[in-house]
């Protein structure tokens, strides 16, 4: 595959614990969201070319603030907090959510949103929500279902059919950090967003 824009050009920036440590609010910015687990720093090194921009499996402690990335002076890349992670205690979770939700809901330069979901089980309660709210705020988003290669073709387009009947008039894409299927299309995606 083509190199691509974001790899090897995509550096980190911060970690910010609170929306004031965030750069400034201007340029444009596309935010990766979903449940802990869901892949989100897999996918964010794949899309990078880089094995540890993201860092994989992490500790708990290293997922609570929202990471930024940078492609050039007014272009981020911003990798969400993930949600539902059962060992951080819940009013650190309540804490996490309420600053992601005023992230999402205060940004202006963020233009939009994906959203991961496990493809072996899409679409959970929380993602639902988010995907609702997204859509009452008009925030543009689209659906990644991550690690497809761990289903059967069969499986694949049943879970991408699920998901768009769920959703309808909403993109949906199947990925795999894996094998990088659908990094083409994640890729497109971006581009249509930020370009
Ligand atoms: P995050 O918590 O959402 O950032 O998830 P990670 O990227 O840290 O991935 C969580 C676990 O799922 C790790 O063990 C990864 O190796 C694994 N994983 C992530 N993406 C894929 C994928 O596309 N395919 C497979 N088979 N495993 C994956």
């Amino acid at each position: 595959m083509k190199k691509n824009r974001y790899q090897n050009n995509l550096k980190f920036l911060l970690s910010a614990p609170d929306l004031k440590s965030l750069p400034p609010d201007f340029g444009k910015e596309v935010a990766f969201i979903g449940a802990s687990n869901v892949g989100k720093s897999s996918m964010l090194n794949t899309l990078a070319g880089e094995k540890n921009l993201a860092r994989v499996g992490k500790t708990p402690g290293v997922t609570q603030f929202i990471n930024v990335f940078v492609l050039d002076q007014k272009t981020r890349i911003i990798d969400l907090p993930g949600y539902g992670y059962a060992k951080v205690p819940l009013k650190k979770r309540e804490e996490l959510q309420e600053m992601t939700n005023s992230y999402l809901q205060k940004r202006e330069s963020l233009v939009g949103l994906f959203v991961l979901t496990d493809s072996r089980h899409p679409l959970k309660p929380q993602d639902l929500k988010l995907i609702s709210w997204a859509k009452e705020a008009n925030l543009p988003i689209c659906i990644l279902l991550t690690k497809i290669d761990k289903l059967t073709r069969t499986e694949a387009v049943a879970a991408l059919k699920f998901v768009q009947n769920e959703i309808p008039n909403c993109s949906a894409h199947v990925f795999s950090a894996e094998n990088k299927t659908g990094l083409g299309d994640v890729l497109t995606e971006l581009d249509h967003w930020l370009l």
